[in-house]
């Protein structure tokens, strides 16, 4: 890959080169970067659509959905005539229609403990954009496991809470929920409802992240923070999280051999 931006691209991103943290370099690291986003739904949409007009190199997208007229009131990736296809070829025409020299990978899938691992590992960060605790959690092991940066994230109703994880240097998922709710207890945004503008504002600040984290700006991520936004009275809160040393995914107990990330290696699962 050309380590020097055309001038089409200097003209395509002058506004964010402008930026003095950002500037060629940054630009150049966005390029070189690489992005897999869990779900093309109400948080993949708007995080895929910023991250590709913003120029990064790669761009994985998951999701093993089609498109259903329910969607369209938060995943606006997807429009009326895309009812029926399935959200990754919905999204991929979108995206390249916004920004051609992004390579985009999709998996038609639905993300377990067989595949995850392959497809998590070909990415420099991960944005968890499910609406399922199963999936987030194995997003959570598999990342540790794999030492992948990523940003998770869960919205409801009107509130949103959002955290990034360095694996090994911040708190992880499960320091914070040891382990998903009994099914039924916490209902999701299917059972329960969900502003498809919360969606936007939460799924652009889990694109904010990983384009900080492309750029070198590790100092500055929302880690060992849990960021929760009510959006009935627009008020956003953060909780100081601790990394736990029991944590079974990334604490001192933590060996591939006895953790629950060890278990998903044999392919047993651990939810
Ligand atoms: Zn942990």
């Amino acid at each position: 890959m050309t380590l020097r931006l055309t001038q089409e691209q200097i003209e395509r991103y002058s506004r964010q080169i402008m930026i003095p943290d950002l500037g060629g370099k940054g630009q150049i690291r966005l390029r070189q970067g690489s992005v897999l986003v869990v779900g093309a739904g109400g948080l993949g949409s708007p995080a895929t659509f910023y991250l590709v007009a913003a120029g990064i190199g790669h761009l994985g997208i998951v999701d093993s959905d089609r498109v259903e007229l329910s969607n369209l009131q938060r995943q606006i990736l997807h429009a009326t005539p895309d009812l029926g296809r399935e959200k990754v070829e919905s999204a991929k025409e979108k995206l390249r229609r916004l920004n051609p020299e992004v390579e985009i990978s999709t998996y038609a899938v639905r993300l377990d403990d067989k595949n995850a691992r392959q497809i998590l590992s070909g990415y420099d960060f991960i944005i968890d954009g499910s609406d399922n605790f199963e999936t987030k959690f194995l997003v959570n092991d598999v990342a540790v496991n794999l030492g992948k940066a990523f940003s998770h994230a869960g919205i409801v109703r009107f509130q949103g809470q959002t955290m990034t994880v360095l694996p090994g240097q911040s708190a992880c998922y499960r320091c914070v929920f040891r382990e998903p709710p009994p099914p039924g207890e916490i209902l999701n945004c299917q059972q329960a409802g969900v502003l498809g503008a919360l969606a936007g504002t939460i799924a652009s600040i889990q694109a904010t992240e990983a384009i900080k984290f492309l750029i070198g700006m590790d100092e500055e991520l929302l880690t060992d923070r849990l960021l929760i936004y009510d959006a009935k009275t627009i008020k956003f809160r953060t909780v100081e999280v601790r990394r736990n040393p029991q944590c079974v995914a990334c604490g001192e107990a933590s060996d591939p051999g006895v953790s629950s990330t060890g278990k998903l290696n044999e392919g047993k699962g651990n939810l």
